[in-house]
């Protein structure tokens, strides 16, 4: 296992914010991080974990005494029958969707543009689109999830029913859990068709990000869309007075920008004044993206 020291979290997330582990883990083997995440959890009772660190807010003035980093551990890809297949958690998505795809299968392709592994993929039930008009999300493909179960140190199979995924939820956020992989099963899909898919939302991602910058995707999970484009407004107009390096997005709302040198505080004080604001006008907020405080 390589054990770094003082190591900073701004590093690891695309967000590039974030203070200190004293001790950041990278277990190399299953056996390796199921002995270590137990450890911490008996003695702790919180263990934190980051994978693609793209759904991440940490906060830079306080230190995280031991965090895991899941990029080694769990690497096994496995076809276990025509479709069906079992990804280790430490894959990244774009690695699962090219094997998927060299043998025919697939269906959820668009995830291409997420810095993410595939446990971080389970944990939120990543997917494409809004609530309302959902394109689909990782949960449609889920037969089990293979999870070490913190209170018993046990290997435990969760069907897709007890994941109880819902709109960029699931069980594990529960953090009783560490993903250890999952098996799914896919749509067969023409190869072409796959390559299509894939170049489309690439152009997208092109087109809609501002690359560069550090960033988590979507803030929010449940908003009021016309509240926020208010209130992204009021801040570029400068009637919202504020001098932080993180902005909104110029094309999305929902998505906030690291400038450069934007802090933990900038970020909290841009979500707070959106949380405050929607509560003074009587509507729903929660956030997305997973924060560390
Ligand atoms: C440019 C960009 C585009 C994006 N587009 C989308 C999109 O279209 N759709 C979408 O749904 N999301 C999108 N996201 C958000 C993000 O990619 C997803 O939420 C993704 O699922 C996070 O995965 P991750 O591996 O980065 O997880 P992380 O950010 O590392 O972790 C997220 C949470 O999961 C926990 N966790 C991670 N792995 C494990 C594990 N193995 N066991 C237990 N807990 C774990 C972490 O502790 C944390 O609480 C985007 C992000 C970016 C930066």
């Amino acid at each position: 296992m390589i054990v770094l020291n003082n190591e900073p979290l701004g590093k690891r997330t695309t967000f590039h914010i974030g203070g200190p582990a004293g001790k950041l883990y990278i277990p190399e083997t299953e056996a390796e991080l199921t002995k270590k995440a137990k450890e911490i959890y008996d003695r702790d009772h919180k263990v934190y974990v980051i994978s693609g660190g793209s759904n991440l807010l940490i906060n830079d003035k306080r230190e995280f005494p031991e965090v895991i980093v899941m990029s080694k551990a769990c690497k096994e890809m496995t076809q276990l029958k025509d479709g069906t297949f079992y990804f280790g958690a430490s894959n990244r998505i774009q690695k699962v969707i090219s094997f998927v795809n060299k043998l025919g299968y697939g269906g959820f392709e668009e995830l291409i543009g997420l810095p993410a592994l595939f446990g971080g993929i389970i944990y939120m039930n990543a997917g494409i689109g809004r609530e309302s008009a959902p394109l689909f999300t990782i949960s449609e493909f889920i037969d089990s999830v293979k999870a070490l179960e913190l209170e018993t140190g046990k290997i435990v199979t969760l069907s897709a029913e007890e994941c109880a995924f819902g709109h960029r939820t699931s069980v594990f956020k529960n953090n009783k859990y560490i993903i250890l992989g999952a098996q799914i099963t896919c749509r067969e899909v023409d190869r072409g068709d796959a390559a299509a898919r894939i170049q489309k939302r690439r152009e997208h991602c092109k087109k809609n990000f501002e690359y560069g910058k550090g960033c988590f995707g979507s803030c929010f999970m449940r908003f009021c869309g016309p509240l926020l484009r208010t209130i992204s407004t009021l801040y570029k107009k400068r009637i919202f007075k504020y001098s932080g390096k993180v902005k909104f997005a110029s094309n999305n709302a929902n998505w906030i920008y690291n400038e450069g040198g934007g802090t933990f505080d900038d970020a909290m004080k841009l979500i707070r004044q959106c949380k405050r604001l929607h509560k003074m006008t009587f509507q729903k907020l929660e956030c997305e993206v997973i924060i560390w405080e």
